[in-house]
């Protein structure tokens, strides 16, 4: 038996992937170590989406690196998004790393652990367009929340992005697989379900009948008992059709907060980058679910210096995001990644795609400013996440917050609360971009 240690980098769905590495791992009769100190095998499961994630893998990789040469760890495993886009030049270039599994060989995770411990170097890279393969997982999430990963890869060839290149075709997880792993989940004290995948919107429609079916699984989520609040990422804005703005409305279960990327507003520029839809169709969209769905949070993400951003381009970008005002806005500069067509592009500079990110944080700071001074003598309903040794208070979330992305809301009381209890709190300030306020006995 060998002491295997992890380290998950970038988004929840890399999350999910190390938590199944972990448990084939603990299945093999390995112990998955909480640390990475003292391990046999350091397993580095690295994202590549934008040079500032692949620039902080390698700084993981080199300080693992450096661990190994003092003698207190034995051997490196680099998976995910990195190795499969440099598969040949990881090992070349960081001659510390022993092993590399690409995307498609996250099953082989075992194995590979395995040949290195017995002097072996190991490169694979499987199909990144094979059907997902069933197995559990040894969550790491608190035990009150946990990710879903309902489908892997992506189909919409975005002209900046390179996961279709590293995560395979468009493949949905069979719904009884789905809805077997969330009554685990849920029995195991899951109340908070976060359903994720590169384009959650698209759920069954590579299956043979082609069939949008994410309102059909959320209806089927929303039946298990144990489950108090179910949340989407990732929808696709073309793909928000009647019917799942009637089940998100309906069902009290599906938190009122979506997650909607747009990246852009200008139609020219969503063209250009291959994506559907245009500024006014985003419009009506984002007015139609305020109007259907009462109290709803709307969050997005923006690239800035996307290629043909000019000055006009981007005024209308912030017309835009004044005129909606979404509550949650994450603004990211243009990063050209090699291989795609955006790369090949003309593009503003990096200077000039980050300055503007700055100002859409500015804009988007005051439309939060305002969301939550709104919020200050009204009564929510929060989930607690856990307690704040340096500011001695407990702390928790509403609707309105994803867990590491959003807000939290700090409790001031003088009871002892449990990790995963719902409680209701009456806001009554703020502190730093957070909501703060008192337990009320009332039930919401
Ligand atoms: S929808 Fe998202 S993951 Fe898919 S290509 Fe576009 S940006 Fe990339």
């Amino acid at each position: 038996m060998a002491k295997i240690g992890f380290i998950s980098l970038g988004c929840a769905k890399n999350q999910v992937d190390c938590e199944r590495m972990m448990y084939r791992v603990a299945e093999a009769g390995h112990e998955v170590s909480p640390g990475i100190e003292g391990c046999d095998v350091v397993v580095i499961n690295t994202c590549g989406f934008i040079d500032s994630a692949k620039s902080e893998a390698i700084d993981y990789i080199l300080l693992t690196a450096q661990l190994k040469e003092m003698g207190s760890v034995g051997k490196i495993l680099v998976t995910g998004c990195l190795s499969q886009r440099y598969q040949e030049q990881i090992m070349q270039e960081l001659p510390e790393v022993d092993g590399v599994l690409g995307t498609g060989s996250y099953t082989e995770v075992v194995p590979a652990i395995e040949a290195l411990l017995s002097g072996e170097t190991v490169s694979e890279f499987g199909s990144i367009d094979a059907p997902e393969q069933e197995t559990g997982r040894i969550v790491t999430t608190p035990e009150h929340y946990a990710y879903i990963k309902i489908a892997e890869g992506c189909d919409n060839r975005c002209a900046y992005c390179v996961i279709p290149y590293l995560r395979g075709k468009f493949r949905s997880r069979q719904m009884d697989d789905v809805l077997y792993e969330a009554r685990l989940l849920a029995s195991s004290g899951v109340k908070e379900l976060i359903v994720v995948a590169q384009d959650t919107s698209r759920y069954g429609t590579d299956f043979p009948e082609h069939q949008r079916l994410l309102p059909e699984l959320l209806r089927q989520l929303c039946e298990i008992e144990e489950l108090e609040w179910i949340r989407i990422h990732y929808l696709y804005p073309d793909e928000i059709d009647d019917e799942l703005i009637d089940v998100i409305a309906a069902q009290p279960k599906i938190v009122k907060y979506l997650d909607i990327p747009i990246q852009h507003c200008n139609s020219k520029i969503l063209k250009l980058m291959n994506r559907r839809g245009d500024g006014e169709y985003l419009k009506q969209l984002f007015k139609k679910l305020r109007q259907r769905i009462p109290g709803l949070v709307l969050r997005t993400s923006i690239i800035t210096g996307l290629p043909g951003e000019g000055e006009a381009e981007f005024e209308e970008l912030c017309l835009f995001l004044k005129e909606m005002r979404l509550e949650r806005v994450g603004a990211f500069p243009f990063s050209p990644e090699e291989g795609t067509p955006a790369a090949e592009m003309e593009f503003p500079d990096h200077e000039v795609a980050q300055s503007r990110a700055a100002m859409v944080e500015t804009i988007q700071s005051r439309i939060m400013d305002d969301y939550n001074e709104a919020m200050i003598g009204k009564t929510l309903r929060v989930l607690v996440d856990g307690y704040d040794q340096e500011n001695e208070q407990y702390f928790g979330r509403t609707y309105a917050d994803s867990p590491e992305i959003d807000g939290r809301v700090w409790i001031a009381c003088d009871e002892d609360l449990r990790e995963g209890e719902f409680v209701t709190v009456c806001v009554d300030g703020l502190v730093e971009g957070d909501l703060s306020g008192y337990l009320v006995e009332e039930e919401i």
